[in-house]
């Protein structure tokens, strides 16, 4: 039997913030010696009361409008009861029947094509402090207690690995952009949950079972997680059961996961209003305010690099890939209507230019050259006034030194042969040293390019390419 898997998703997304989400105690915990940044409120003493911190609603009330929800203009935090060592309140402070967004949802690229994933709902909640198990004993750190989490959860939607993936890493970067969250997956930042089931292929509906798997810290694991299940479930599916509706965790990186829990329902954790915090009330004016601040997000850039600016796809994910790359794009590129141009400038700013930065270890706010000038040397190469090799031994010297592009060519006598005179003495000699390939060029078209290759090494790139090959098609008696 062929089986597709139906998977849900639930993302915990550390929110940055100075301070914790009821506290003024510091956020920044990682690295912290245990226990240093602690207080009644995060420790849940009696008597502590908790205040919401501002910038922490604001920023997950701007990502459930990324996400394209709706906002529940009167909400509230309500108390999540269950008992474990690290929530030391005995409850999680989190969003039940009104949570900040609903019923929204989130656009993916799938093979040039875009596919709607709903999103159920965002809400907030407070996350819990670290356990530390050491020979049989459980130590705790309560720094991560109260850090402000936004947790998105979506509906059914996914039926493959690829698209579950795809929305991972397009959700990171998405909370990137909009500076909600550095969602450093290494420092548990954003965390995933899944619940998959299996449905035979070409039946449609919910599978009358699902699992959940807790825990994932990683978008490896995650795809590994959904390998393993897969595998899992159909083999069971296979000897006529049904899979047991339960919580799983993992066993180790493997993906390999282990029972953990026969799944509790949401009665089982006893929610109520947080007494302590009054609702919350958004005007119309704040929400169209934070509505103003959520900025083209990753896919829109994308599909309107690919659709408007004419880039290639692989290019387009390149550039918009990170906030500092696509802003210098975007001021190289603004005004500009000439596409041939557009494309060489992403090319050489994700190529060359690149290159020169990662030797380095530099970033492009460390540039001593501006934007008009990399755009001039682009130009000096699509005029024909420079070749491609020496475009690159230009670009190397701007690097080094801030010149203009213009006055290295000169300075350096860079400027490009396009004598004919010249260019024909340098290909005749090009010809009588690879006479086999000359006799070849009208079998093979790519001898040509060989020769003109040649030309240029014997110049050292500043011979005028197009010239070349006018001159050795003329030489060659070759259609021009
Ligand atoms: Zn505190
Ligand atoms: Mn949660």
């Amino acid at each position: 039997m062929k089986y597709e898997p139906i998977i849900g998703l639930e993302v915990h997304v550390q929110v940055k913030t100075k301070s914790k989400m009821f506290c003024d105690c510091p956020a920044a915990y990682f690295n912290n010696k245990p226990n240093s940044h602690v207080c009644p409120v995060c420790l849940g003493l009696p008597g502590a009361l908790p205040v919401p911190n501002k910038l922490a609603v604001e920023k997950c009330l701007r990502l459930a409008l990324a996400l394209n929800c709706s906002i529940n203009k009167h909400s509230k935090f309500d108390r999540k009861n269950y008992f474990y060592p690290d929530l030391p309140k005995g409850y999680q402070i989190s969003q039940f029947d009104l949570p900040f967004g609903y019923e929204g949802y989130f656009e993916i690229g799938i093979n040039g094509d875009n596919r709607r994933i709903r999103v159920t709902r965002v809400h907030m909640e407070e996350d819990t402090g670290k356990s530390l198990h050491e020979e049989g004993k459980t130590l705790l750190d309560y720094n991560k207690s109260g850090i402000p989490l936004a947790e998105i959860v979506s509906e059914p939607d996914f039926t493959s690995t690829e698209e579950v993936l795809e929305f991972a890493k397009r959700l990171r970067q998405t909370v990137r952009y909009l500076d909600i969250s550095d969602a450093n997956m290494e420092r548990g930042q954003m965390r995933f949950e899944l619940n998959m089931s299996l449905r035979e292929q070409g039946k449609r509906g919910l599978p009358d079972y699902k699992v959940e798997v807790k825990n994932i810290g990683s978008i490896s694991v995650l795809e590994k997680v959904i390998n393993f299940e897969s595998a899992r479930q159909a083999e069971i599916l296979e000897s006529g059961k049904t899979p047991t509706q339960e919580t799983r965790g993992l066993k180790d990186m493997t993906g390999e996961t282990v029972s953990q829990r026969i799944k509790e329902e949401s009665e089982d954790y006893r929610y109520f209003p947080e007494p302590d915090i009054p609702p919350l009330n958004f005007s119309d004016k704040q929400i169209k305010k934070l509505e103003e601040s959520v900025i083209e997000l990753p896919q829109a850039k994308k599909d309107r690099y690919v659709a408007e600016l004419g880039l290639e796809p692989d290019t387009a994910e390149t550039i918009i890939s990170k906030k500092a790359r696509f802003t210098w794009f975007e001021k190289l590129v603004k005004g500009e209507s000439n596409p041939k141009l557009i494309k060489e400038l992403a090319k050489w700013l994700i190529g060359d230019l690149s290159a020169l930065l990662k030797a380095d270890r530099s970033k492009l706010a460390d540039l001593k050259f501006n934007h008009t000038q990399f755009k001039n040397l682009i130009s000096l190469l699509l005029e024909g006034k420079l070749s491609g090799t020496l475009a690159k031994k230009v670009l190397a010297i701007m690097y080094k030194t801030g010149r203009a592009p213009e006055d290295i060519v000169k300075e350096e006598g860079m400027e490009i042969v396009s004598d004919t005179a010249e260019i024909k003495k340098i290909a005749r000699s090009v010809i009588n040293d690879n006479k086999k390939v000359a006799e070849d060029v009208k079998k093979n078209p790519n001898a040509v390019k060989f020769l003109v290759g040649q030309i240029m090494q014997v110049t050292r790139g500043k011979a005028n390419p197009n010239v070349a090959e006018q001159v050795l098609r003329e030489m060659l008696e070759l259609p021009v």
